[in-house]
């Protein structure tokens, strides 16, 4: 969904939001029920825990320290290749990362992510522009469904986005 902002090879290259500090679990991203049971049937060693009306990956077990700073990757990771889901297995959560539809003040807000660095080098208003053109819509219609993938605002997070309705 932000093809035209981000190709895949800069991902494989990159990979920092397919890695999760012990600190930052908050971020792991989130699944379908559907989505879910099909990655487990897939991939034998992936594991999931309930979130609200979701599921995300459970990689409690895979932190060899009590560390707030170790990072563990996703499963679905491959160091080399990157995500290795295809677009009809990938969680629409990470399909839109590092977008977030955000409530903010009682609002639903579509924020931005400040930590991808080939998203930070672009100018805010591509972004913006990306986002009023209907992807900002498309995530708040998903929200509707999955009220979950809905997060608390952070504080230095832009928003690209606000709804009033
Ligand atoms: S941080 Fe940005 S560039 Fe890196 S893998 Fe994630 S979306 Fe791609
Ligand atoms: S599902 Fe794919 S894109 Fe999402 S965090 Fe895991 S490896 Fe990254």
């Amino acid at each position: 969904m932000l093809s035209k902002v981000l190709s895949k090879s800069q991902c494989a290259d990159c990979g920092f939001c397919c890695v999760f500090r012990r600190q930052s679990r908050w971020e792991t991203p989130l699944f379908t029920e559907d989505n879910r049971n099909a990655l487990t049937e897939k991939f034998k060693n992936a594991k999931f825990r309930q979130v609200g009306d979701m599921y995300t990956i459970n990689i409690d077990g895979e932190y060899k320290t009590e560390s707030e700073d170790e990072e563990a990757p996703c499963f679905f990771l491959d160091r080399n290749k990157g995500c290795i889901l295809g677009d009809d297995e990938k969680p629409f959560d990470c399909k839109i990362w590092p977008l977030r539809i955000m409530l903010k003040d009682e609002k639903l807000v579509i924020a931005l992510t400040p930590t991808c660095k080939e998203i930070n080098k672009l100018p805010i208003e591509r972004m913006e522009a990306l986002v009023k053109d209907g992807l900002g819509r498309a995530i708040y219609e998903e929200s509707k469904k999955h009220p979950g993938m809905i997060k608390e605002y952070r504080e230095g997070f832009p928003v690209l986005m606000e709804f009033n309705d």
